[in-house]
């Protein structure tokens, strides 16, 4: 039987026993989740509850060094609140184990100057016994400070700081773990949205080339906006949508255009300034996104009333160019709920290639409304003198009159007087077609001989270089109605490529005929000719072939400018064996 002495050290072996027992568990569980935890808040709060443990202390708590704000910081003061305690990088206990690297071990901390006793105050927890280490880096920087408090047999021992320096590293080696999975995952979540970025980017890019497609397309402005909207409410999936623009004088709002079930009652709408959802967009310059129309004040019924078919949700965006409210671009219905941000960053995009179109188109319409002016001012003596003619006729032919006695021979006499007036009429419409930009031909009476004599001159001038001799023929002297300047452009193009297909010299010949519906140019050259396979696209745009810096137009225009004119144009082979262009224009009433 052991005696009572032996039966204590026994009790005694025991209870150390249960303890150690107690501390490799605490040991083995911090280290199995000091492997298992990446989530650094989870890490943290986990190590410093083992960590009081394997102490068997009273609270720990764990500081990290933020280096940049030069502070140390701890969210996991033990207990029940998990307070962020952030203190100087060098203030107190934990900052002197940070500017030191060394272990502090003190069995009263009040009685130690370097003691902040601050936290205590605000906390009302008092400490007493201290045990802190550093905890280090693999490159061996401090990173934080592993604090223990309160021991619970009053003090912390030799045994107790190694065995604490033993666990901060194992923490130290889980925290940059942690620290660095954390990196990896921020990276891997910034590629992810850098990704996703370009492929929105892409998809931005994809939309305006597709809408740039759209405007290109477009021979008109109104054509070009349906085409922008159609593709606004295919990409945004709802069910119609439309283009409201201001008026010119700003008194009302028209729509330009619509898409939809109820196109043609949309187009007949007019409202006053600021009304309906769209107006107030266009005259507040901001979008709406409306997904209870009947709840919103801006909504107006009546619109719906008009176009017969119920309203759901709204999405409608400015349209707006350097402070000038042009009008808004508003979708309807979307099919699959409501809009989104994303719709409205889309309908923004699409407003905006909108805007920049319809710009354009307006300034070309301004500058093509002047050069027309212009070309009038310039023409002006002709046409007048084209007045003329007739107005001598009428003025004689009314002196007649005066002294004619025979009815029947006044009545002939004021019928040709009254047909003098028709042309007068007719060349006052064809110049005010004109102007208004309906017509491009500046129709007037040209005398074909005086044309020729400039152009010769001018291709005289640039073919002898290249040895290349004009011959212009002409039977007789022809006047009939075309824009002059048109026909010198339309001669310069033909006779510049015929001089460009003969670059070693040749011979150039312009012939003019007519009978009496019209006049026939033949242009024709001693060059190669022009081949089968090419013969059928000569016309078109852009087509050029054998050329260096062709640009393909040159031809285009011929045509175009003949069929303006009612022509026809068509080349042949010339009997040199070049290439022979023929026009044909027809000839006009004239007096
Ligand atoms: P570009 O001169 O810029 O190529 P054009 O529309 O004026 O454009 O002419 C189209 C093509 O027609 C030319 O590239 C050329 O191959 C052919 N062509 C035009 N005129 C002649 C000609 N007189 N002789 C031979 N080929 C010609």
């Amino acid at each position: 039987m052991p005696n009572s002495e032996e039966k204590e050290q026994i009790r005694r072996l025991r209870s150390e026993l249960v303890r150690t027992d107690a501390r490799v568990q605490a040991m083995t569980q911090l280290a199995r989740s000091l492997n298992a935890v990446y989530d650094l808040d989870i890490l943290l709060k986990q190590a410093v509850a083992r960590v009081t443990e394997i102490m068997e202390s009273d609270r720990s708590t764990l500081f990290l060094v933020d280096r940049d704000r030069k502070e140390i910081w701890s969210k996991v003061a033990q207990g029940e609140n998990l307070e962020e305690i952030r203190q100087p990088m060098d203030a107190g206990l934990a900052g002197w184990v940070v500017s030191t690297g060394k272990t502090l071990n003190l069995t009263d901390a009040y009685k130690d100057d370097r003691f902040n006793p601050k936290v205590d105050r605000q906390t009302g927890y008092r400490t007493k016994s201290v045990l802190s280490v550093a905890l280090r880096s693999k490159q061996g920087d401090i990173i934080g400070v592993l604090q223990s408090l309160n021991k619970k047999s009053g003090h912390f021992t030799d045994n107790d700081e190694m065995l604490l320096e033993a666990v901060a590293s194992q923490v130290s080696i889980a925290i940059e773990n942690a620290q660095l999975v954390n990196n990896i995952m921020t990276k891997n979540l910034d590629l992810t949205k850098a990704k996703e970025n370009l492929a929105n980017k892409v998809e931005e890019l994809q939309v305006l080339y597709e809408l740039e497609k759209e405007i290109s397309a477009a021979v008109d402005e109104q054509q070009m906006l349906h085409r922008l909207l159609r593709r606004a409410v295919d990409l945004l999936e709802c069910e119609a949508g439309s283009i409201a623009l201001v008026s010119e004088d700003c008194e009302e709002l028209f729509f330009a255009s619509a898409v939809g079930e109820a196109e043609k009652e949309i187009r007949r709408i007019r409202l006053p300034p600021g009304k309906g959802v769209a107006g107030w967009v266009a005259q507040s310059g901001r979008s709406a996104r409306v997904n209870q129309p009947s709840e919103d004040d801006r909504y107006y019924p009546d619109v719906e009333e008009k176009i017969g078919f119920p309203v759901r949700n709204i999405l409608a965006v400015p349209m707006a160019a350097g402070g000038e409210k042009i009008g808004a671009l508003e979708l309807l219905n979307k099919r699959d709920g409501e809009f989104g941000l994303n719709d409205e960053m889309l309908a923004f995009l699409i407003a905006g290639q909108a805007v920049s179109a319809i710009q354009v188109s307006r300034h070309r319409q301004q500058r093509d409304r002047e050069n027309r002016l212009s070309t009038i001012g310039q023409m002006l003596s002709g046409v007048i003198h084209d007045f003329r003619t007739p107005m001598t006729i009428i003025s004689g032919y009314v002196q007649l009159m005066a002294i004619e006695d025979e009815e029947r021979r006044r009545k002939e006499q004021s019928e040709l007087v009254l047909r003098q007036f028709e042309f007068i009429n007719e060349m006052t419409r064809e110049l005010l077609s004109f102007a208004r930009g309906e017509s491009n031909l500046l129709l007037r009476k040209i005398r074909i001989d005086e044309t020729l004599k400039d152009m010769e001159e001018i291709l005289r001038r640039e073919f002898e270089p290249s040895r290349v001799r004009v011959n212009v023929r002409m039977a007789n002297p022809i006047t009939f109605r075309a824009d002059d300047n048109k026909l010198r452009r339309l001669i310069l193009n033909i006779s510049r490529n015929a001089l460009q297909a003969m670059p070693e010299g040749g011979e150039f010949d312009i012939e003019v005929g007519d009978d009496q519906e019209g006049v026939r140019f033949a242009f024709s050259d001693t060059g190669p000719g022009i081949s089968d396979e090419i013969r059928s696209r000569l016309f078109e745009q852009f087509f050029t072939s054998g050329k260096r810096g062709g640009t393909g137009l040159g031809l285009a225009v011929v045509k175009r400018i003949v069929d303006e004119h009612g022509g026809k144009v068509w080349v042949e082979r010339s009997q040199k064996g070049g290439a022979c262009f023929v026009v044909w224009l027809p000839k006009r009433s004239e007096t």
